[in-house]
This record gives C-alpha cells, structure tokens and sequence, in this order.
C-alpha cells in the first residue's frame, strides 16, 4: 500500500476507460469515486472534497463543459479533461470554461499521471501551501511580480505594461496552458478577446527578452491552436 496520494472524482460514462483508470490511479495511492453522467459527476464533485476531478466531455446526460461550470461556480479544484474530441476548439472551449489541462483519447496512463501530478502541484502552491512568493526563476530570469522587477543575471530587463501583465498571467498559472482569449484579456482587456495577431507579436517580443533563443523557447511554451504554458517553474 502506498501512501494517499490524493481524492479523484473521474466523471466517465464509458465503463472500460473508467476501469482502466481507475485500476492505474489506484495503484499509485489515488482514492476514485466514480460518476457516470454529468449529474453524479457534480454532486460527487460537491461531496467528496476532491483534490483534482477528471472529467469525459461526452456525457450522456449534458455537456462535460456545463459540469465545468458548474464546479467552476464554487471551486477552484484542477479540473483535467479526457475527450476524445480533438479539434482545438474544443479545447479552447474547455479551458475558456475553467478546466486545467486536456488530454486526448486515446492516452496514455503516464501521461495522464503526469499532468494529474503537475496540477496538484500547481493548486498546492497557487493555494498558498508554502506561501508563494510572486517570485519566479526562468532560467537566468529572476521575475518578482510584487517588486514588478525582471532581471537577468542580475541586471534589470525592460517590459512593457502589457509584456508584464502576460507574463504575470503566465507566471501565477504556470504549468497551465493559458488560452488566446484569456491572455488577450489578461493583456488588453475584454474588447480585444479576438486580437489574436497582438498576443502573436507580443509573445515573440517576450520570448526575445526572456529565452537564451526565442526561435526555440524552453520557458514560454506553444498549445498550437489554444494558446501558450510557462513551463513550471521554481520560487526564486
Ligand atoms: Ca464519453
């Protein structure tokens, strides 16, 4: 028996999928309530406390995008997607609604744990578990989001209002992808959502100021068609 490694709520209508998973999670110390439709999938979300629900977008009784709304209304609890839906709008719709990350069926189970693990980690620190410190290291960049200070090796780097306010959003979600229209609002507010060509410029500007080499970014990374993740990064 391993240690509790955490509550999972796995809302899935397909009996083989959920047993597979199950089975998996809970050999890694997870504990697994299961739903079936989007209506057991809400209330076990409501009664369970869980540390992280998985949830199938193809329910039979609603759409798996009401149920993250749904949860969404009164908890902040990392949400990851399973769909076998992979048109990148669906995607965008799913993380837009509030889910955490996505992965598309079929998948496999490690890849599944690592992401599970990622956000647990991230909802650790992003609830205050250890404090966080509004401080971040990417590489050679300090960013310290209370002082608003970027330094590289020391020396202090120049960002533009909005610069800063992507990278800030990024930065207190790292780890999570951060879709198009979230970082347009987070950068320019809501009445530029559809500006997609600002963030494309803005983001290369970023990474020329923040990467070794923009070409080939390690720290701000590209969810092709959904939007960009700040590799998790460690308090500076
Ligand atoms: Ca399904």
């Amino acid at each position: 028996m391993q240690e509790h490694a955490g509550n999972i709520v796995f809302i899935e209508d397909d009996p083989h999928i959920r047993k597979l998973v199950k089975s998996a999670l809970e050999q890694e110390g997870f504990i697994v309530h299961e739903a079936r439709t989007a209506r057991e999938g809400v209330t076990e979300a409501g009664t369970r406390k869980p540390d992280l629900v998985i949830l199938d977008l193809g329910l039979p009784d609603s759409d798996g995008k009401q149920v993250i709304a749904e949860i969404r209304s009164w908890s902040s609890v990392p949400i990851v997607i399973l769909s076998a839906r992979t048109q990148e709008s669906e995607k965008v719709e799913a993380l837009d609604a509030g889910a955490d990350d996505y992965l598309v069926k079929p998948f496999g189970m490690p890849e599944l744990l690592a992401c599970m693990r990622a956000q647990l980690r991230r909802h650790a620190r992003a609830s205050g578990e250890g404090k966080p410190s509004g401080r971040y290291r990417l590489g050679e960049v300090v960013v310290d989001l209370p002082a608003r200070s970027v330094t590289r090796n020391g020396e202090a780097l120049h960002l533009t209002q909005i610069e800063y306010r992507l990278l800030a959003t990024l930065l207190r979600d790292a780890g999570r992808v951060i879709t198009h229209r979230q970082l347009l609002v987070a950068g320019w507010g809501p009445s530029h959502a559809e500006d997609h060509h600002y963030l494309r410029i803005y983001m290369q500007r970023l990474r020329q100021k923040l990467e070794r080499d923009a070409a080939q970014p390690v720290h701000i990374l590209t969810e092709i068609g959904v939007g960009y993740r700040v590799a998790e990064v460690v308090g500076g």
